[in-house]
C-alpha cells in the first residue's frame, strides 16, 4: 500500500510518524512467535506503526503468496502455499494473547482452492467464537464469485463482512485484471441476503485516476448491493512495479467524499488519506466511525 518508491515528493498530509514503543513489540513479538502473517507488513501498510501501537493488527491467513497479480498490491503474486490446519488455532490464540475486541482477518486469493479457502476462513471465525469474546470481521477474497463459498463464511457467523470493490470499474483492466467489479457487488449482495443482519462493508482507493463522480457511482452501486460501511484512503504506489499514483487527494476532498457517502445513505462511512480496509475497523464497527 505504500512506499518510496514513487518518484513525486509526498505532500505534507502524507508523511506520518511512526509511533514505537512496547504495544507495538508485543503484537510483533505475539504475531511472530504463533508465526502468523499479518496483512499490516505482507502490504506494507503506512498505519503499522499506529495500529501495533494500540495493540491491533489484521491477521493475513492462507500464506503469503496470492494468486493473483494485482497492480496496487504488495502482495506477492505465485502459487498457494499448503493451508496450515493449526492456523485458525494459532489466530484465536494470538487475539486472545492480545485481548482483542475485535479482530480482523483477511486472506490471500486461492483461486488454486476448490472453495477459494471459504471452510479455511470458517474454521478461523469458529475458533475466534470458542476462544475470544472478540467481535470478527472477514475481509474476504472473491471467491471468483462461487455462492457456496460466501455462503459458507456467512454461515460461520462473522459480524462484519468486507470484501473490496478496490476502484471504479472503468480502472478495473488496469488495476484488478483478474478481478470483476460486478462479481464483487453481487458478493456483497449475496452476503446480505443470507443475513440481512450481518454489517456488509466494501473500501476504495483513490488517486489512481478515477473521478468524484465516478467515486459516487461505486457507493450508489454499493448501497444497491446492500453495504452497510464504506471506506475510502489514498492509493500509494508499494513499488516501482506498480501502479503510479495519479493524483494525491487533499484531505478537503476526503471530508467531502465522507460526507457524501454518509449523505447517500452509507451506516458509516471512513474516508481520509491513511484510511485502509482494516483502519479503526473496531471504531468503525461500533460507533459508525473512525476518528484517527
Ligand atoms: S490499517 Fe489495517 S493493515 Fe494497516 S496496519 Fe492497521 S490493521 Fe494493519
Amino acid at each position: 500500500m505504500t512506499g518510496p518508491a514513487r518518484r513525486e515528493r509526498f505532500p505534507p498530509w502524507l508523511k506520518k510518524s511512526l509511533p514505537a514503543g512496547a504495544a507495538g513489540r508485543r503484537v510483533r513479538d505475539v504475531v511472530d512467535e504463533l508465526a502468523l502473517k499479518t496483512v499490516c507488513r505482507s502490504a506494507l501498510c503506512p498505519n503499522i506503526g499506529e495500529c501495533f501501537h494500540k495493540g491491533t493488527a489484521t491477521f493475513l491467513i492462507m500464506g503469503p503468496v496470492c494468486t493473483r497479480r494485482c497492480r496496487f498490491c504488495a502482495v506477492a503474486g505465485g502459487s498457494g502455499a499448503p493451508l496450515e490446519p493449526d492456523e485458525p488455532e494459532r489466530i484465536a490464540s494470538a487475539a486472545d494473547r492480545l485481548g482483542l475486541s475485535h479482530v480482523v482477518v483477511t486472506s490471500v486469493t486461492r483461486d488454486d482452492l476448490d472453495d477459494g479457502g471459504a471452510r479455511h476462513f470458517a474454521r478461523v471465525i469458529e475458533a475466534l467464537r470458542r476462544r475470544t469474546g472478540a467481535t470478527v470481521e472477514v475481509l474476504v477474497p472473491d471467491f471468483a464469485g462461487a455462492e457456496a463459498s460466501v455462503r459458507t463464511v456467512v454461515e460461520a457467523g462473522p459480524d462484519v463482512f468486507n470484501h473490496n470493490v478496490e476502484t471504479v470499474e472503468r480502472l478495473y483492466p488496469a488495476v484488478r485484471p483478474g478481478a470483476d467489479y460486478r462479481r464483487s457487488l453481487d458478493v456483497l449482495a449475496a452476503a446480505h441476503d443470507m443475513d440481512a443482519a450481518l454489517v456488509t462493508k466494501s473500501g476504495m482507493m483513490v488517486g489512481l485516476g478515477e473521478t468524484l463522480e465516478e467515486v459516487e457511482g461505486v457507493f450508489a452501486d454499493l448501497l444497491d448491493a446492500h453495504t452497510a460501511v464504506v471506506t475510502v484512503g489514498q492509493y500509494l504506489a508499494p513499488g516501482r512495479d506498480h501502479l503510479d499514483v495519479q493524483r494525491f487527494v487533499e484531505p478537503g476532498e476526503f471530508e467531502v467524499i465522507e460526507r457524501r457517502a454518509l449523505e447517500m445513505g452509507f451506516r458509516a462511512a471512513a474516508a481520509a488519506p491513511f484510511v485502509r480496509s482494516s483502519y479503526c475497523a473496531a471504531e468503525v464497527f461500533r460507533r459508525g466511525a473512525c476518528h484517527g
